[in-house]
């Protein structure tokens, strides 16, 4: 049996067919299994690393600092091309054999802490905190660890993998950085994407899309004796906030909304001149998210039209809905090869893990049909977004290895 598999391995060798190879069999190449002990070998000075990172202050749209460091890193790495573009994406190319396909392989620079936060990490055993510490440090880290073993176990892949460390994943960010990645800088170049945001060994292949507004309603406002009879912004975002509470939306693909924040008036006995109101819509399915966007707008206008008909047009209220952040919505199917290829990388490692729905980078490739997966950086820990935030480094190498094997399986 084994013979005779070798002999067709020869031939096609000789015939210069690619071998198509499970990521089962992958774990026997020696070179993968090198990969793997280099990884397990150098994961204190990945940890190390990781501390080093996240010190280094990367607030929302100011990652500029931390960026500069991962271009330092990915040069000392021995990546080809490396640069940064237009947005802040750093950018550093391993070759294979040929340029294709391309693997993209990524983890966020910026954070969602002001300028200011204190981002020092203090250790305790096997316990770092710090902000930021697994959301993305350890995702920044463990690439470098991944470009580090690949380089000591001489690994050649016969595709390119192409390493990034990006700009603007969390918050209003917006996904600025992917937006420019595949729009812009390597459009049309990307065959497959692989985020590493945060920890675990999950795999996310469904991206929940969001589109967040604030409204902003005004009239001319007056004294609430004096100019009684005449509209008022603030009840009329109530009418808007009754109709947006009433809504129906699918539970699957689950779509959700949310009136988050309200403000508005100067006081008790003053008809406002002015309420406003931040609103969040969310959903993995693009057509559901548009439907309840439409909705959504569509109440607004409704809620001023009655609150003005109601006071006989006497100062009458008018509303402007500012788009403040769009994550596109999207997902690559749980039968595609990427996501099998996953699933068969978890099994060969007997990592149990089952699929999951998030928010990420991949959200932009999996709107556009390219490819994309999210997979966590390895190790433990809590608090995500937290100045309490947490990573436990016990196991966390197999992080590393697993993000190996899936890179070396999907470079080809
Ligand atoms: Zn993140």
């Amino acid at each position: 049996m084994r013979f005779s598999r070798n002999l067709c391995l020869a031939a096609a060798l000789a015939a210069g067919v690619a071998i198509a190879q499970t990521p089962a069999e992958l774990m026997n190449d020696a070179a993968v299994r090198a990969a793997f002990d280099a990884a397990r070998r150098n994961e204190p000075s990945v940890v190390e690393q990781q501390v080093k990172i996240c010190q280094i202050p990367a607030p929302p749209f100011k990652e500029e600092v931390r960026g500069k460091e991962l271009q330092r890193l990915f040069e000392s790495l021995g990546l080809h091309d490396v640069r940064t573009d237009a947005a802040g994406n750093v950018i550093g190319v391993r070759p294979g054999k040929a340029a294709h396909p391309n693997l993209v392989f990524a983890a966020h620079l910026d954070t969602v802490f002001p300028e200011g936060t204190d981002v020092r990490v203090t250790v305790e055993g096997d316990i770092l905190k710090g902000p930021g510490i697994g959301d993305d440090c350890r995702g920044l880290a463990m690439m470098l660890g991944v470009i580090r073993a690949l380089n000591e176990a001489h690994v050649e892949t016969p595709g390119t993998i192409t390493f990034v460390a990006d700009v603007g994943e969390e918050g209003l960010g917006d996904l600025r950085g992917m937006k420019q990645l595949f729009g812009e800088t390597l459009k049309g170049q990307i065959d497959k994407f692989i985020s590493v945001d945060g920890l675990g060994l999950g795999i996310t292949n469904i991206g929940v899309g969001s589109n967040r507004y604030r409204v902003t309603f005004k009239g001319p406002g007056g004294h609430s004796f004096g100019a009684f009879g005449m509209a008022n912004p603030i009840q009329a975002m109530g009418r808007a906030i009754a109709k947006i509470d009433a809504f129906e939306v699918p539970t699957q693909p689950k779509t959700t909304f949310n009136v988050g924040r309200v403000g508005g008036g100067t006081s008790v006995n003053a008809i406002p001149f002015e309420a406003w109101m931040e609103v969040d819509m969310r959903s993995s399915d693009p057509a559901s998210l548009k439907a309840v966007d439409t909705k959504f707008n569509a109440a607004l206008q409704q809620a001023v039209e009655e609150e003005n008909k109601r006071w006989n047009n006497r100062g009458p209220v008018s509303v402007s809905a500012e788009l403040v952040g769009v994550r596109p919505a999207g997902q690559t199917p749980e039968k595609s090869p990427i996501v099998q290829t996953a699933l068969a990388v978890s099994r060969a490692m007997s990592i149990n893990e089952t699929l999951r729905e998030g928010s990420t980078d991949s959200n932009v490739p999996m709107n556009m049909g390219i490819p994309a997966i999210t997979i966590g950086g390895g190790g433990g820990g809590s608090g995500a977004h937290s100045l309490n935030e947490s990573f436990d480094v016990r196991e966390s190498w197999r992080g590393t290895q697993r993000a190996i094997l899936l890179a070396i399986s999907l470079a080809r």
